[in-house]
């Protein structure tokens, strides 16, 4: 039997070694493997497997000739594959950037599978991925992971490495895959194109962010439930708004959507249920890991007004409070609202992107108004407010979410009262090293009573789930500048069920 560190380490050798070995036989001039592959979705029978063939990442077409050409695969119960128990093969066509998706059905629940691509003669690496228990199941336990803000130039995808080597069920990726900047000077790493606005522009971005071999290992070894953020396309993009700096108007920005959405597509490990219909794609959606948690992964750009009072920092302006004002359109929320109240789970997850705390963000004590950031919840304060007091009552909802590039944990309230519990997750790399107390960090603390937890290090989280106690674990590297950045657990929070409160472990 062999053990799970046996398989990260041969299976992170096998994507680098295999391919030189195979080659001399094959049609290839270089690795059509070179984006790595990666599983997603994972269901009780089955997931999502996803590769990309692209011999020369960054160049046009990948190096591929634009003709459709046929990958095999491949699912094992072993990591020998001696019992392979699905296989079939798929076209990767040159309209889809040669990628393919494959849904995996027809599988045991609640076990670990291994699975490999063919073409041309040439055999990928062997990823890892899982599926989830029944809906009927009674788990005891489920470990996950989360992450998201990784812009490739602020540093070393170094908290993926360490993900590899977890034990997960999942990866819950917030968003912020790809950056769409131009290159910057005095950074570790650059982009290698100007600001992207084309297909092709989006294709080569999120290429090159794929050739990271940290990101290809955590790939390689756990399912991801993908969502996005701003970044994936253009920043701060509120529905058919580009940010406000000189927006175009919303049928030319909606032509940036789709370019940005198809290549998005096209490298994630998502279900043809995501397939992008023009500008458009079906983002939001749930899971369930037995009876104990429910996962709702919402989509906090695509059907939002823009943002009030022009966007930015700022104190409330009137909009701030406008009844048509929302975050998620009128759909997504009655979705919400009845996942919410099925009770069919012992813990409800909100797995998003922007906070959901309206916290101030003066940087000084003693304030003279609250400070919000408008792309937040906190510009949106008549939905926040309608969804808080929905989860009343409830006193099993943990609120999952990233796009703030710091560590934070506390309390959402509905009026007066506690009713759900935060995690931010911080950033693989966005925004750099960072520090343990950024210098707005005391003043955020003593204006914010609802906040337990601030931490501006780059990282991770894990979260332990039991059908009694909820415990987040944040992760954290002292440094993301250079490769060699160290891991450590900075804190763990513990929530019980049927209490919306923290405390630290
Ligand atoms: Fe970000
Ligand atoms: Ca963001």
């Amino acid at each position: 039997m062999l053990t799970r560190r046996h398989f990260i380490a041969t299976g992170a050798a096998a994507l680098v070694a295999a391919p030189a070995i195979i080659r001399a036989q094959t049609k290839w001039s270089a690795n059509p493997f070179s984006l790595g592959i990666a599983s997603g979705d994972p269901a009780p029978d089955g997931f999502v497997l996803w590769t990309r063939l692209a011999p020369n990442p960054v160049e046009a077409h990948g190096g591929m000739d634009p003709d459709t050409m046929p990958v095999a695969w491949e699912v094992a119960a072993d990591e020998g594959f001696a019992a392979i128990v699905a296989r079939g093969e798929t076209p990767a066509r040159p309209e889809l950037a040669h990628s393919v998706h494959v849904e995996v059905a027809g599988l045991q629940p609640d076990r670990p599978y291994f699975y490999r691509f063919t073409a041309g003669g040439e055999r990928s690496g062997v990823g890892r991925a899982r599926t989830l228990p029944l809906l009927t199941a009674t788990p005891r336990q489920l470990r996950f992971g989360m992450a998201g803000c990784q812009d490739y130039q602020s540093g070393y995808f170094t908290a993926y490495r360490h993900m590899a080597e977890e034990d997960l069920a999942f990866i819950f990726h917030y968003g912020d895959y790809i950056y769409e900047y131009g290159p910057d000077t005095g950074t570790p790493r650059q982009h290698s194109s100007p600001l992207i606005s084309s297909l092709d522009d989006y294709r080569r971005r999120h290429a090159q962010y794929k050739t990271d071999p940290d990101l290809q290992r955590a790939h390689a070894a756990h399912p991801f439930f993908m969502t996005l953020d701003d970044h994936e396309v253009r920043n701060d993009w509120a529905g058919d708004w580009d940010d406000d700096d000189g927006p175009p108007p919303p049928e030319v920005f909606r032509l940036r959507r789709q370019s940005a959405f198809q290549a998005w597509y096209e490298h994630m490990p998502v279900r043809r249920a995501q397939f992008p219909n023009g500008p458009s794609m079906q983002l939001y959606r749930g899971a369930r890991y037995g009876n104990l948690a429910r996962f709702d992964f919402l989509d906090t750009r695509q059907y939002r007004t823009n943002q009030p009072c022009g966007d930015g920092y700022k104190t409330a302006c009137p909009e701030v409070t406008s009844a048509r004002a929302h975050m998620i359109d009128a759909e997504e929320e009655a979705w919400l609202n009845r996942n919410l109240t099925r009770r069919d789970a012992r813990w409800n997850v909100v797995a998003q992107q922007v906070m959901m705390m309206s916290i101030d963000r003066s940087e000084t004590p003693n304030r003279s108004a609250k400070v919000l950031n408008l792309d937040s919840w906190a510009g949106y304060e008549v939905q926040r407010r309608r969804l808080l007091a929905r989860m009343r009552g409830l006193d099993n909802v943990v609120v999952l979410t990233g796009d703030e590039h710091s560590n934070y944990a506390g309390l959402l309230h509905d009026r007066d009262r506690p009713v759900a519990v935060e995690f931010v997750g911080t950033s693989v790399t966005s925004d750099g090293d960072g520090e343990e107390m950024p210098t707005w960090g005391p003043a955020f603390i003593a204006n914010n009573p609802q906040l337990k937890f601030l931490n501006n290090r780059r990282g991770y989280l894990t979260c332990d789930v039991t059908p009694g106690e909820w415990r987040s674990n944040f992760m954290v590297l002292d440094k993301v500048s250079t490769p060699d950045g160290s891991l450590s657990k900075r804190a763990t929070f513990v929530v019980e069920r049927g209490r919306p409160d923290m405390r630290e472990a």
